[in-house]
């Protein structure tokens, strides 16, 4: 079906809005700044407003339904983090107001970082990185300085475990490292004995870990792990962009981590994907600490019978640098911080307990229907084949886009790489009993469908506005421009 662009219902000379007078005097552009042609669509208010509303209802969105992208933690987000990140005091500060003038803005930035601090068990945070990605980015940078400091430039080699994040192995060659993979063992688990062997190298930079790692299986040798990593001299990088199996329940510095990012628009609810920024801080022990990017929010002044304290900024001694503008996200701060106050410390611990109950109601209820590759109690998240061995032409990506047909954002798919064929689920904590019993209904139905009607999966999605996508080519050559003469 053909969807009219912006410009075919553009009618010459309909209007939509119409202009303030001026309140400057009006003035002549020099010629060179003026465009000849500047080819705007013409149209009512009411056009535009459907125009726009019947594409946002094109999208699918965790507040349209079930959303269990594995690794991504597309929990819901409570409402109320926009109303609190929309207060006047917050959205109409400018970021270089002296500091006098923004303390309840530094006072929240202050209390979030102890927040995360006291969640994680690390001394030092920074809150400025403004995503996962570039958390990492910034940890590891962190660990390249310190050896450098130490005489230690030689150590060029960051061990990745097999089922990591993409990001990680991108996030240590950046850095100018080389990676080399550790195995998982036949439980999904890092293979000890490689490690160990591997830790027998004298060029050892490090280690990235994710705990619970991607197959949502906890990493019981943890400890071991970064013990092997740090007699190696290494450092162990955590990557914290799931802690939601952990809240309340572990804290990553007592494994023995040296630093790690969290991803506050996974874990604290902040909206991502379409839904805008994210923030991805940084936090660490006393070791790495005067490494951090700043600003960081420091109390100047404490306070006194008469007095509040002051916040203010510092900037580490060592820092490797600042890397966003200003204070990072400040927006997004403000949603982590209004979910963190909300939940408590109990209530924190109660999101992790429903999401790896969720998670495992969700397995419990699929093992028989679907090929569990490393099966046993999964902490957030686990990973099914999306293949059978007596239908060899039906595939995950075909399970996932029939999914879309029943009203569900299809899991991960294609990833861990470890996984053939893998679709990733990560329910969350969010999720009624009634919407996890009819997500597993769709899949054992799909199942069935995939015996006796495969066409069925073949040829879905078929409800979307667009049905199969050549995926690659919508990713390498993207064309979003409505404007008719870029659009043959
Ligand atoms: C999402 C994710 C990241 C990257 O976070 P971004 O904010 O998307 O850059 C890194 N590691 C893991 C395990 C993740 O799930």
């Amino acid at each position: 079906m053909h969807e009219p662009t912006i410009y075919e219902i553009s009618v010459e000379g309909r209007q939509g809005v119409r202009f303030p007078q001026p309140d400057v005097p009006e003035t002549q552009f020099p010629e060179n700044f003026l465009r000849q042609e500047l080819p705007l669509p013409e149209l009512s208010e009411i056009d535009a407003v459907r125009h726009f509303s019947g594409l946002a209802q094109k999208n699918y969105s965790v507040d349209a339904g079930f959303y269990p992208l594995g690794s991504c933690t597309m929990k819901y987000n409570p409402k109320i983090n926009e109303q609190v990140a929309r207060f006047p005091g917050f959205l109409h500060t400018h970021p270089l107001q002296p500091i006098t003038t923004v303390q309840g803005n530094l006072y929240l930035m202050y209390h979030l970082q102890e927040y995360l601090k006291e969640i994680t068990g690390f001394s030092g945070v920074s809150l400025t990185p403004a995503a996962g990605a570039q958390g990492e980015f910034v940890g590891v940078k962190m660990i390249k300085r310190y050896l450098e400091e130490h005489g230690q430039s030689h150590r060029n080699k960051l061990l990745i475990p097999d089922s990591a994040h993409g990001t990680n192995p991108a996030s240590a060659t950046m850095n100018g490292f080389d990676t080399l993979p550790v195995p998982s063992n036949s439980n999904g688990t890092i293979d000890m004995d490689v490690l160990a062997e591997l830790c027998q190298r004298d060029d050892i930079a490090g280690i990235m870990i994710t705990n619970p790692n991607t197959l949502g299986l906890f990493e019981k040798d943890i400890v071991e792990v970064t013990r092997l990593v740090h007699e190696a001299g290494g450092l162990v990088y955590g990557d914290g962009a799931n802690m939601n199996a952990l809240l309340g329940v572990a804290k990553p510095a007592d494994f023995g981590i040296d630093v790690m990012h969290l991803n506050l628009h996974k874990t604290f609810s902040t909206p991502h994907g379409g839904g805008g920024p994210g923030a991805g801080p940084v936090v660490t022990t006393d070791r790495l600490a005067p490494y951090l990017p700043g600003p960081i929010v420091t109390v100047l002044e404490e306070e006194s019978e008469d007095t509040a304290p002051l916040y203010g900024y510092l900037t580490p001694e060592k820092t490797i640098g600042q890397v966003k503008a200003f204070q990072g996200q400040f927006g997004v701060l403000v949603k982590a911080f209004t979910y963190i106050s909300m939940l408590g410390a109990a209530g924190l611990r109660r999101v992790s307990e429903y999401a790896v109950l969720n998670a495992n109601y969700l397995l419990a209820n699929l093992r028989d229907t679907y090929v569990v590759p490393y099966d046993g109690l999964c902490k957030h998240e686990f990973v099914l084949e999306g293949v059978w061995k007596d239908i060899p032409d039906i595939h995950a990506l075909d399970i996932a886009k029939r999914l879309i047909d029943y009203g569900f954002h299809p899991p991960t798919n294609y990833f861990p790489l470890i996984v053939h064929e893998a679709l990733m689920i990560e329910p969350t904590e969010t999720e009624s009993k009634d919407t996890l019993d009819a997500f597993i209904a769709a899949m054992k139905s799909i199942a069935k469908e995939a015996r006796e009607d495969p066409a069925l999966l073949h040829a879905a999605p078929q409800s979307t506005a667009i049905g199969r996508l050549d995926e690659v080519k919508a990713a390498k050559m993207l064309n979003v421009c409505c404007l008719p003469q870029y659009n043959q």
